[in-house]
């Protein structure tokens, strides 16, 4: 339901002089749409790295435009840092943060790779998950041989790069571009000072685990007396007694009898699982794309497991939380509450809220501020410092500061009142069904979960689900609506001098048309579905809500009918015959089955209430 948003976290081989990383960002900020959120330059590396947002196509020319500069103002040939890098715009993460999927955004950083190799003669290689062969995912294997081994690496079929000349270019170097998930930094607080037990608890939750030990491991597991080693003919496996003959048979076994792979664990923590002998046994954490360790906070006088979740798609912040607070308590500890660092996108706070309202049996169709602040209060985020919500999370959706649902009720009643065409019908209409949607969310979380309701609680829970996201979707459609007729207002009063303005005027005029017939038409789909609903919700209602549920199916079909209404009077001047017909078509279709819904429920409302 948000808007669509990407972050890019591209880092500029310039760390040092301040114009330079200046101008690079002016080029950014230079683009609509695009929100330059940090600038981090740092002279001792002499990079900086650089964070924005914004919608897919300003995020696409900002990416560009910013590539441009830092291959005019950079030379690498001069460039000398201690960290590796490639290039002048060394590399350049694009981050899915709402509303568009992995698989867009991955077509987005082609296109802007192949305008940077076309345009700007500058060798792309893709990376992460916009890698073309799985050798070319990891960052570190592209740039190793950095900027001076390149000239050589070029060259090679294997890293003949994904865009752009297959030819050293000096002055820039190359730039590694591709998709990546957003990495959520999250510390959860325990009761105590002791780095060592979150340090204990981090290790259970990590991806890469911990060294396998014996002997009083229990229930603190780093007490544990003595860490088993890989010998000749000694491979043990450390979840259980089981010792191989071989590394190939515990390899097996680990797949086997506990699901994983023992050559990736090995390789995780840097060792070579072909010559394992005299390294520690290595033992699995719970939580795959998860690093954490535990440490002290002065700052806090409190003990925290500090965690980077790499995916939250596959490991959320609450499948951590919920495990800590597990772990803590079989060591005597209690989590006191956590912290995100720096921002948290939408998608992934509105997850935890849900699941933390069904974890408590309460309907996730409930405002979406209401699932925010569940998610807020369940995870403790404010137990060491401040959350704000508006500050902290990217991609919230949000009304325009002078959309007309921004605006107090009574003002908005007078504007109404006023002479200006807009707000209309068509506005009115959508903010009906709106009110429809709404009533209907009621009744269900007004029934649910009372004494004696847990045969409806399923089928309500859904009702408000959806007539959440019906509602939302209908209160856009009050500014959308106004906005269409705007649009058309402004193409009647173009200049129509010439044949040509008379032709530019008139498509101008046709478009805006079809833009006012299709947005009420949407409308009286939404407010249709609002209406089935409703039926559902007053069937299984509470009986002492039923004419609230009444009113939220009424004033449903007022929207439909009135929607219907203004896309009939925007239809009549649309010159396309057969478009018409069409229209007009689905229009008295929706009015029949809104109707026989109306009915259907009338006929409820008068048998309950005789
Ligand atoms: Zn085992």
């Amino acid at each position: 339901m948000s808007e669509p948003l990407i972050e890019c976290v591209p880092n500029f081989s310039e760390g040092k002089n301040p114009d330079v990383i200046k101008q690079i960002t002016n080029a950014i900020e230079a683009v609509e749409g695009v929100k330059l959120l940090f600038v981090d330059p740092g002279a001792d590396m002499h990079r900086t790295v650089v964070t924005f947002i914004g919608g897919p196509p300003a995020v696409k020319e900002a990416a560009f435009q910013s590539i441009k500069k830092a291959a005019e103002l950079i030379d690498m040939s001069r460039h000398k840092g201690p960290h590796p890098r490639i290039g002048a715009a060394d590399v350049f993460p694009f981050i899915p943060v709402s509303g568009v999927t992995v698989e867009e955004c991955v077509a987005l950083t082609k296109q802007v790779a192949r305008r940077v190799g076309d345009e700007l003669g500058i060798p792309v290689y893709l990376y992460e998950k916009s890698a073309p062969q799985p050798h070319r995912q990891n960052l570190a294997v592209i740039r190793s041989g950095e900027y001076e081994g390149l000239a050589d690496k070029i060259k090679r079929p294997e890293w003949k790069p994904d865009f752009g000349p297959a030819q050293f270019n000096p002055r820039s170097g190359a730039t590694v571009m591709g998709v990546r998930e957003f990495l959520i930094a999250y510390n959860i607080n325990l009761n105590t000072r002791q780095a060592k037990y979150a340090t204990d608890i981090a290790f259970e939750l990590r991806q890469r685990g911990r060294s396998a030990r014996k002997g009083n491991t229990d229930p603190i597991y780093l007490w544990g007396e003595e860490i088993l080693k890989y010998k000749q003919n000694h491979y043990p496996c450390g979840l259980d007694d089981f010792v191989g003959k071989t590394i190939e048979q515990t390899i097996e076994h680990c797949r086997q009898e506990h699901g994983y792979d023992l050559i990736e664990l090995l390789e995780a923590n840097g060792i070579n699982p072909k010559t394992p002998e005299g390294a520690s046994v290595k033992i699995p954490g719970k939580f795959p794309h998860c690093k954490a360790i535990g440490w002290f906070v002065p700052q806090y006088d409190c003990a925290q497991i500090s965690i980077n979740l790499t995916d939250y798609h596959v490991t959320s912040m609450h499948d951590v939380l919920e495990e800590t607070r597990l772990l803590a308590d079989h060591r005597g500890l209690v989590v006191t509450g956590s912290e995100i660092v720096g921002m948290v996108p939408y998608p992934a706070l509105l997850e935890t809220g849900k699941f933390y309202l069904k974890q408590q049996g309460r309907s996730a169709g409930v405002p979406i501020s209401d699932i925010l602040n569940t998610a807020v209060q369940s995870l403790g985020l404010r137990d060491v410092g401040e959350f704000q919500i508006e500050n902290r999370v990217l991609g919230l959706p949000h009304n325009p500061e002078n959309a007309l649902v921004e605006m107090k009720l009574a003002d908005f009643i007078d504007e109404v009142s006023r002479e200006s065409p807009a707000p209309g019908g068509g506005s009115i209409s959508a903010l009906a069904g709106a009110l429809g949607a709404a009533l209907g969310s009621m009744v269900c979380n007004i029934t649910a979960h009372q004494r004696g309701s847990q045969s409806v609680d399923k089928i309500l829970n859904e009702a408000a689900e959806k007539l959440q996201d019906l509602k939302c979707a209908l209160v856009k459609s009050i500014d959308q609506d106004a906005k269409a007729f705007n649009d058309y207002l402004r193409a009647s009063r173009l200049p129509q001098q010439s044949d040509h303005q008379k032709q530019t005027r008139f498509q101008a005029m046709q478009q805006g048309l079809k833009t006012a017939v299709n947005i009420p038409l949407e409308t009286a789909q939404l407010c249709l579905q609002t209406l089935e609903i409703a039926e559902t919700v007053i069937r299984h209602g509470n009986p002492a809500s039923i004419t609230d549920g009444a009113v939220g199916a009424q004033v449903a079909f007022v929207g439909l009918k009135g929607s219907i209404y203004n896309v009939l009077i925007n239809l009549k001047d649309i010159k396309d015959e057969s478009w018409r017909h069409q229209i007009r078509q689905q229009c008295s279709q929706l009015e029949n089955q809104a109707q026989n819904r109306l009915n259907a429920i009338e006929k409820i409302i008068s048998e309950n209430l005789r």
